[in-house]
């Protein structure tokens, strides 16, 4: 914190990841990428807070108020000193979190076979399930690499991988109980199309520790069940609405994570599905809407669609669904996602070891293996080439204001050389989210 006597004799200058809107009634909100502070200045404190924010504050603020409201803005990294390096801070923030080996994240792909035919899938689906022999060299894995680390993320992904319930089951038991031994923290999370989430698997899954579901369903019923068909024909809505219900029902702790992905012409029904969820349960689902990858022949402007998804956003909210853009966006993050920590990994149903979940896990691709002995034997050539890219050489991110929310894109595409990191995060949405934040608190205050 900067004292009030070093804020009147230091010079100050403005966060360079600062948000700031303001409201029709003269409130200013702000948010800032780094600190992930919020706040909102009334009447003329958000006069005085601006102008504050627009220059470097060279002389003592002008009246009291104006230099607590000045504290208070530097405080919270909304103000810094002149010499202060927000650069060089966020990189190390990005150096130390990939190579913190504390928290693991074990991606495991019990098969690669899936039961929709979803018509933007990007997977190679085969029918490769995970061998006795994988499963003991992931179990092996565990018992070499997770003494003295402090917690296990384990995520199931796919294929579908409820198709292979009986693994999904055996290894989540298996980590659950060794992590309970070594004294680690334990999340299980799952993404499946929940077609096949009876009550009773629900049950199974419960009782393994899978917590966190993360179900696509896109929209309505007719939407989803032309973009997400059965392998056998038919829609997989309802099953997908009951496979959310149940794991709600069944599981206390349960938390299901929406996706939904639209196109230009399934947007106005994207948020179809909300009052299929049971009222109850609400408060545990979050949602997020997406735009299908790569949809030919855009009818709908960029700045139409980002004002059709605010509404759904607002609707989402109103019938008591929480918006997961909040913990998307603005929760802490130290790397653009799991795949830049070395502390991840994702294992395919062969054995492959791999760091992106999302990929065509062609042999040539993998990265490494887990041998025999339950070792991850590293392609010396492919996993440097992996880890070589750094976003803060790259002058566009240096430049750009969502630095510290995204942390430089997608590190699949800087490492095949292809493209830069090209980040797909909402930041438009950013201004809708303060306005939720601030009604949310303004209400419980
Ligand atoms: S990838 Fe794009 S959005 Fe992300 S920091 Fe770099 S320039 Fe910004
Ligand atoms: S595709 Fe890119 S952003 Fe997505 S998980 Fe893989 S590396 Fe991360």
């Amino acid at each position: 914190m900067i004292g009030l006597s070093t804020l009147v004799h230091r010079h100050l200058k403005a966060s360079r990841y600062n948000y700031s809107t303001r409201l029709a009634s003269g409130d200013l909100l702000l948010f800032n990428g780094a600190t992930r502070a919020v706040a909102a200045f009334r009447g003329t404190d958000a006069d005085v807070a601006a102008g504050l924010l627009q220059r470097c504050v060279a002389s003592p603020p002008a009246s009291r108020r104006a230099t607590l409201i000045a504290r208070y803005l530097a405080k919270n990294g909304f103000l810094l000193r002149c010499d202060a390096d927000e650069i060089e801070a966020l990189r190390v923030r990005c150096r130390t979190g990939s190579a913190d080996a504390g928290d693991v994240h074990l991606i495991l792909l019990p098969t690669l076979d899936c039961n929709a035919r979803c018509c933007y899938c990007y997977e190679d689906r085969r029918a490769t399930a995970m061998s006795r022999d994988v499963i003991e060299r992931v179990s092996r894995w565990g018992e070499l690499a997770l003494p003295g680390r402090r917690a296990l993320t384990l995520s199931w992904f796919g294929g579908e991988p409820l198709l292979e319930l009986a693994t999904v089951v055996e290894l989540s038991g298996f980590f659950r109980d060794l992590c309970r031994a070594l004294g680690l923290g334990f999340r299980n999370m799952m993404t499946t199309n929940g077609y096949l989430l009876t009550q009773e698997v629900a049950g199974e899954l419960g009782d393994v520790g899978v917590s966190h579901f993360n179900i696509t369903i896109d929209g309505c019923r007719d939407w989803h069940d032309r973009f997400r068909p059965h392998e056998k024909g038919g829609g997989t809505y309802d099953r997908a609405v009951e496979g959310a219900c149940s794991v709600l029902s069944h599981i206390p702790e349960a938390h299901v994570t929406i996706r939904v992905n639209y196109t230009d012409e399934s947007l106005d029904a994207a948020g179809g599905f909300l009052f299929d969820l049971p009222a109850n349960a609400r408060s545990r689902v979050s949602v997020y809407f997406r735009e299908v990858f790569g949809q030919q022949g855009h009818r709908v402007s960029a700045r139409v669609k980002t004002t059709r998804e605010a509404m759904l956003y607002r609707a989402v909210v109103e019938c008591g669904v929480a918006v997961d853009l909040e913990s998307m966006l603005l929760g802490p993050k130290a790397t653009h996602c799991y795949a830049d920590r070395k502390a991840a990994m994702v294992v395919s149903p062969t054995g492959d070891v791999f760091k992106c979940a999302l990929g065509k896990f062609s042999p040539r691709d993998r990265l490494g293996r887990i041998d025999g002995n339950g070792r991850v034997q590293w392609d010396r050539v492919a996993i440097e080439k992996w880890n070589a890219p750094d976003p803060f050489d790259d002058p566009e991110c240096l430049l750009c204001v969502h630095l510290p929310l995204c942390m430089g894109g997608c590190r699949a595409r800087r490492a095949s050389g292809r493209e830069k990191g090209g980040c797909t995060q909402p930041f438009e949405h950013i201004d809708m989210l303060l306005e939720q934040i601030f009604e949310r608190e303004d209400s419980s205050a």
